[in-house]
């Protein structure tokens, strides 16, 4: 079902984002992986800033939704399909934040225009293909768009991030957006420079060792 621990985890990742002015309106949802292989998602339609141990919604290992619960997110197969995916995935933060939603409905990927791109895992922040929300279409296209990296944008729609556990997808999700904002303005006055591939293989490679005190 989930532990205290995990919940806790979870809510806190909710009220940040919604701190974090990620997840206008009841726009924006989030999930752990518990340590049974299931997973606690936010309840469709739950504004992040309310969230509560208790409206948050399980989902057994085997995608199966107990009856008694609130329902989940309309968007839980991409929650779902990513731990599914990405045996190092933990916790997931799916927002409309606003600069990473206005590229996306540019359907515009982030590029190596400055070298923090590389917190994604590589030279570029993708850009999945459209498909509706909450479809297994969407959800394939969003996990294929992940294949070697931790985020991207989703097509006329916003962005999703994972990580260990939900407060780093948070933290990743937060770091999505400044640079989607950073690379929006950039594009005003004539575009960035983007570093070469060279410079994002030796940033790339340095990030391995980013933020370890030893
Ligand atoms: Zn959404």
């Amino acid at each position: 079902m989930g532990s205290s621990s995990e919940s806790a985890q979870l809510v806190a990742a909710l009220h940040g984002m919604s701190s974090a002015q990620l997840s206008p309106g009841a726009s924006g949802n989030a999930s752990v992986k518990t340590s049974d292989g299931g997973m606690l998602i936010s309840a469709t339609g739950q504004v992040a800033a309310n969230a509560s141990p208790a409206e948050l919604v399980y989902i057994s290992p085997d995608g199966q939704i107990a009856g008694g619960q609130l329902k989940p997110s309309s968007e839980w197969h991409m929650h779902w399909q990513i731990y599914q995916d990405h045996q190092n995935a933990g916790g997931i933060v799916h927002c409309h934040s606003r600069f990473a939603t206005v590229l996306a409905c540019q359907r515009r990927e982030i590029p190596a225009f400055h070298y923090m791109v590389a917190i994604a895992g590589g030279n570029s922040i993708p850009c999945a293909p459209y498909a509706i929300y909450g479809s297994k279409e969407l959800s394939e296209l969003v996990s294929l768009a992940l294949s070697d990296r931790k985020a991207c944008l989703l097509a006329n729609h916003g962005q999703i991030a994972y990580s260990s556990d939900p407060i780093r997808a948070l933290a990743l999700a937060k770091e999505v957006e400044e640079l989607a904002a950073n690379y929006y303005f950039s594009l005003q006055n004539g575009g960035p420079s983007l570093l070469s591939e060279q410079e994002m293989c030796d940033v790339l490679a340095q990030y391995a060792n980013y933020g370890r005190q030893t």
